[in-house]
């Protein structure tokens, strides 16, 4: 059987897909049931229609995080639309129950309008505690999750902009620190200027690298000062544009200390890492196929090559999976209104710190026995490593309070307590 059979069979045995509903409270005798439903559940209605926070006691709203998707950029499968991209958004809601015991509806709308997407996702706030913007291509997403984060006042977060980010951005954390260099002095290029790149580059500019000191390049090369001037660029990517000159991206990574790839694979040569600075960075992300391979890029140079890719089956996997599944269990239950940049840097940060202690053996045993010790080739923690639930997750909840983001307080050292229970 192939992976593909295999993966046909995975969803079609019954129950067929990958997620049901299961109630929590008795159901056993009549007065159960009026409790549940009519005449009982009047009460907290009515409690809830004086004071809508009590939503958060009486129902399942303060743990429910709404995947949503118009299926307009799914995975590697490009506009698949709504439909065909139901595996997938079950597929994320598998992963927040694994990971950090969030429950997830999946919510596929059948609207590339990004007017009348952000109309129906708004109109959903009374079900969730948060929403989780899933594969929407670009330019669109940008414009749906901005106008979201204004009107709704749960957290809104696309993951496939700031989950990459924030990864990618405690490798870097942590790279910089292995190559001993000041994250001011970095020099970043990225090959790519989507959803991922743009806010990624954004994201690196609040951990401290100068905006000047990074340049994008698309399809067309450079982002420039002349495309600029010839309207080709959006209100995102044009800051990384000012005053740059026109070129390809061999012109911009001759020289760089990090290379950022969220772009197509293959598109960066051996020649090309030999141009870079010393001991370089090369976060080579497109997926499945990554700019450059890990052996290609290993073998470029004699010195240092700090490399990460979006893949399994090499050291570094940037995977999101080690963000947003803690990301949303801190936001929630602080109940913060959202996701704001203080809480994504203490996430990246705690990730960052994690990657330096010591790997417990199950952990390490879990991973084929590689040793894993900080280092060039352990620059982030695995996604096994049960750990990331306590250290990342009251990091984004301190991180919220502290920004006013929240609006409960809780104790930080009993809530570690519980996780790690
Ligand atoms: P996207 O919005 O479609 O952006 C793709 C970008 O790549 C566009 O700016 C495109 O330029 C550019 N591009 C295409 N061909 C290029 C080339 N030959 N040279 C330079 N730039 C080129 O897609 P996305 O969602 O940001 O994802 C981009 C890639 O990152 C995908 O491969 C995705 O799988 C990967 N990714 C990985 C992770 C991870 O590892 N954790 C997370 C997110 C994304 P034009 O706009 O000019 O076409
Ligand atoms: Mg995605």
């Amino acid at each position: 059987m192939t992976l593909e059979d295999d993966a046909r069979e995975y969803h079609r045995e019954e129950p067929a897909g990958k997620v049901e509903i299961s109630t929590t409270k008795p159901t056993n005798t009549q007065r159960d049931l009026s409790l549940a439903y009519s005449p009982g559940v009047a009460a907290p209605c009515l409690d809830i229609a004086d004071d809508e926070t009590l939503a958060y006691e009486y129902t399942a709203k303060g743990n429910l995080v709404g995947v949503v998707s118009n299926g307009s950029a799914v995975l590697g499968l490009g506009d698949i639309g709504a439909q065909a991209s139901k595996p997938v958004m079950e597929g994320k809601g598998v992963l927040f129950k694994r990971f950090a015991d969030i429950d997830v509806f999946d919510v596929e709308l059948d609207l590339a309008d990004p007017a009348a997407f952000t109309q129906a996702v708004a109109a959903m706030e009374p079900t969730f505690g948060g929403i989780n913007l899933e594969d929407i291509k670009a330019p669109e997403c940008f414009e749906i999750e901005s106008r979201l984060r204004d009107e709704m006042s749960i957290p809104v977060f696309h993951d496939d902009q700031h989950g990459t980010a924030i990864i990618s951005g405690a490798a870097l954390l942590n790279a910089a620190d292995i190559a001993n260099k000041e994250l001011e002095d970095l020099r970043v290029t990225f090959g790519g200027a989507g959803a991922a790149a743009t806010a990624t580059a954004r994201f690196y500019v609040s951990l401290g690298i100068p905006r000047e000191n990074i340049t994008m390049c698309d399809i067309d090369g450079i982002l420039s000062e002349s495309r600029v001037q010839a309207g080709e660029l959006n209100e995102f990517t044009e800051p990384f544009a000012r005053g740059v000159d026109d070129g390809e991206l061999e012109d911009a990574i001759a020289g760089a200390d990090v290379f950022v790839g969220l772009s197509v694979g293959g598109i960066v040569s051996q020649e090309m890492v030999r141009s870079m600075a010393n001991d370089p960075i090369i976060f080579a992300m497109a997926n499945p196929d990554p700019e450059i391979t890990y052996e290609d890029a290993k073998e470029a140079r004699e010195d240092t090559v700090i490399m990460a890719t979006g893949r399994s089956d090499y050291p570094n996997q940037v995977n999101n999976v080690l963000g947003f599944p803690f990301i949303f269990r801190g936001a929630l239950d602080v109940r913060a209104d959202e996701i704001n940049e203080e809480m994504k840097r203490a996430a990246a940060e705690a990730l960052a710190d994690l990657a330096r202690q010591d790997v417990p053996d199950s952990v390490v045993k879990a991973y084929g026995d590689d040793p894993l010790q900080f280092g060039p080739d352990y620059l982030i923690p695995k996604p096994l490593d049960q750990r990331v639930l306590y250290e990342v997750t009251p990091a984004v909840a301190k991180a919220a309070m502290e920004s006013g983001a929240a609006r409960r307080e809780i104790d930080l050292d009993a809530y570690r307590e519980e996780l790690e229970a």
